[in-house]
């Protein structure tokens, strides 16, 4: 608690009076470094400032947000039954403190004679003991106002030009501490804000995943009745030898269409399974080198435009992992190798063994990806702003899934690309110590 103010101190010599106020004011700067908001702030200030000025009774207004009126943020030393009148005001009304405000302006008011020639019809209002003399002074930051700071005496009071400034100082500093609660008060508002509209986003982003995966669900069983039906007209019109060659390429069309719609799908499914956790990996042991072959032999009678070339320095290497998983990874970076070099060009798959890892990458020479894009390439749904016009059947799912699984078997994914050049997909796979 603050000192209390003795006559004699107020009549202490200058240089006594001055350090007495350089402590109060280091007193009151200290306890509002405390007060953390607005309404702490104001009893702080009013504490403070009664005790150090020898006031009776105190208010501090804030005006409201519509800039229409005062409302109180704390009265010290009036009885109940002036309270009221003093919680909330209009600033049309004409008293000390919404002049203080309107006007911005220092009403120093000596005395009852001062008041009563001021403010006349104060005169009809309850009347309490302390308007024996007032003063009234604006909370001013740069050239906004906050409020107001309203102190009253029992007795008439000399307001000196020390105990103006002395009076002034405070106010500013409790101007400073007042805006910085109540931006502290609007950053906690908003921080609850923030976390209610990241609890609707979570509930809005589970609804899709669980709509993705049921509509994937649902389109899987007539899509595979269509394409394994498909299948079966192309072989039965090649055994009757009724397939004319432009019959045979639309029937080509729908199956590889169909087959492309269905990995899609697979894709939605798997990115669903992912985010619930619910992607199961089956480790055993298995050759990589022959799954890298197996797959590069696929997938080069497919390919017109592109070579697809594997550099593979060992015969045979046996890991332990998911080997369909793998052979999904290593799908999707060649379909992307192809898809996004438009012009063609050679794409090669590479493995380069060390005592503790595998790498295997994928280069191509197509379109590249901008140092934007880079960050943001394995996140779910992601896709670079010029690949929807290149093209428009992706989704961004097919490295997110990639990501997953690699993770999932310890090891880590990694790209390195040049806009108009080509890029380099790598990821690398813990060998077990034994190997
Ligand atoms: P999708 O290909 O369906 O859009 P992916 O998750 O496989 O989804 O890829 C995400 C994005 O990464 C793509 O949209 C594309 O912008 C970029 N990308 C992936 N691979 C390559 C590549 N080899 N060259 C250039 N950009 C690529």
């Amino acid at each position: 608690m603050p000192e209390t103010i003795t006559k004699e101190q107020q009549t202490a010599p200058q240089d006594v009076r001055g350090v007495q106020r350089t402590e109060q004011l280091f007193q009151l700067t200290a306890a509002l470094s405390r007060a953390l908001t607005p309404h702490a702030v104001a009893d702080v200030v009013l504490d403070h400032t009664l005790t150090a000025v020898g006031g009776c009774c105190g208010v501090l207004m804030q005006i409201d947000s519509s800039g229409t009126s005062l409302t109180t943020l704390a009265a010290h030393g009036l009885r109940d039954a002036y309270r009221h009148p003093w919680m909330e005001r209009a600033l049309t009304r004409v008293d000390p403190l919404t002049d203080a405000v309107r006007r911005l302006e220092q009403i120093w008011l000596p005395d009852r004679a001062t008041i009563t020639a001021r403010y006349p019809q104060l005169l009809h209002e309850s009347v309490d003991c302390c308007r024996q003399a007032y003063v009234a002074l604006p909370m001013m930051l740069a050239r906004n106002v906050l409020g107001a700071v309203g102190i009253g005496f029992a007795h008439e009071h000399v307001f000196d030009a020390d105990e103006r400034t002395f009076l002034m100082t405070i106010t500013h500093v409790a101007t400073q501490a007042l805006e910085r609660a109540r931006l502290m008060a609007a950053e906690r508002a908003l921080l609850v804000a923030s976390d209610e509209a990241l609890a609707l986003l979570d509930e809005a982003v589970r609804l899709r995943d669980t709509f993705l995966s049921v509509a994937a669900h649902e389109l899987k069983t007539p899509l595979t009745a269509l394409l394994g039906q498909a299948q079966l007209l192309r072989r039965r019109l090649n055994q009757a030898e009724a397939l004319s060659p432009a019959n045979e390429r639309s029937i080509d069309i729908i199956i590889g269409q169909t087959k492309r719609f269905d990995e899609l799908l697979t894709d939605l499914l798997d990115g669903g399974r992912l985010e619930s956790g619910q992607l199961l990996i089956r480790r055993a042991p298995f050759d990589l080198m022959e799954l890298l072959r197996c797959v590069v032999d696929t997938m080069q009678s497919s390919l017109s435009e592109h070579e697809l070339h594997a550099d593979l320095p060992v015969d045979a290497l046996t890991i332990i992992g998911d080997r369909v998983r793998l052979e999904q990874v290593l799908h999707n970076l060649l379909s992307n190798a192809v898809k996004y070099s438009p012009s063609g060009g050679p794409i090669t798959l590479r493995a380069q063994v060390s005592d503790a890892t595998v790498q295997i990458s994928v280069t191509d020479r197509g379109v590249g990806i901008t140092p934007e894009a880079l960050p943001h390439l394995f996140k779910r749904f992601y896709r670079a702003p010029e690949a929807g016009r290149l093209r428009p059947d992706g989704i961004g799912i097919g490295l997110y899934i990639v990501r997953e699984i690699v993770q999932q078997h310890g090891g880590a994914v990694s790209v390195a690309s040049t806009v108009g050049e080509g890029s380099t997909f790598t990821f690398a796979l813990p060998l077990r110590a034994e190997q």
